[in-house]
């Protein structure tokens, strides 16, 4: 079994297809790490899309606030524009999908899938000691995360955490390891390349996928949507 593992696509159709042909036959099963919904335009296309082909998915905050099963209140202006926004285009057939999804962490296989933290699914894993915190909640050898937008992730060994650069690698028997896709549909490590990872768990071997979009259709719709120019914005740079 090989699977895609997706997460933060964010209502971006032109990233999602992109990311599913350069993935094309390389994956059997794909899981979705959260965060379905929020900021982009196409909100019904991806959860509709959703539906019919993850194998497993669990929720990230904005799917959560965008069907009002969390408060707006701690949002930024700009994810309380757009949540308010996805929230009224939703359909009510994916308005109870998102509102159904499980909290991770979930186990699939022998690893597990969750939004944010093992601790918490809306706290961020950004720095080594954040991911140094959380270690002895981590039980399975590799566990997929997401919510920071940053691909790569963490190593976890008893002689401390190491920062995981994106290139692919094989699981140590004596390590453990917080692996982040990235985001599809909204990247912040400044490369604007719609971001996943495959993981082949018979070679034990994770591996890292990066691939150009149509960024300027995004964009447009975001514009004619009335959303925020800054979320149109922040696709180019990739921040
Ligand atoms: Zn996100």
């Amino acid at each position: 079994m090989r699977y895609l593992i997706l997460s933060d696509i964010h209502g971006n159709w032109e990233a999602l297809s992109a990311v599913l042909a350069d993935a094309h036959g390389k994956y059997d099963q794909i899981l979705n790490c959260g965060d379905l919904v929020g900021y982009g335009p196409d909100p019904n296309a991806v959860v509709d899309w959703a539906r019919a082909n993850t194998a497993a998915g669990i929720r990230g905050n904005h799917d959560k606030s965008c069907v009002g099963l969390e408060d707006l209140e701690w949002f930024n202006p700009v994810a309380k524009t757009s949540a308010i926004w996805t929230s009224k285009t939703l359909t009510e057939l994916n308005r109870e999908y998102l509102r159904h999804l499980p909290a991770g962490p979930m186990p699939v296989s022998d690893f597990q899938i969750l939004h944010g933290s093992p601790a918490n699914e809306d706290e961020y894993l950004v720095t080594q000691q954040e991911a140094g915190y959380v270690a002895s909640l981590v039980h399975t050898q590799v566990s997929f995360f997401g919510h920071t937008h940053l691909q790569g992730g963490f190593l976890l060994h008893r002689n401390g955490v190491k920062l995981l650069t994106p290139y692919a690698f094989q699981l140590e028997a004596d390590s453990r390891y917080l692996v982040n896709p990235g985001s599809v549909g909204q990247p912040r490590d400044h490369d604007p390349d719609a971001a996943y990872a495959i993981y082949t768990p018979d070679q034990r071997l994770v591996e890292f996928g990066r691939v150009p979009y149509d960024i300027e259709t995004t964009q447009r719709k975001i514009v004619n949507a009335g959303l925020p120019d800054k979320l149109a914005h922040r696709l180019m740079v990739g921040k």
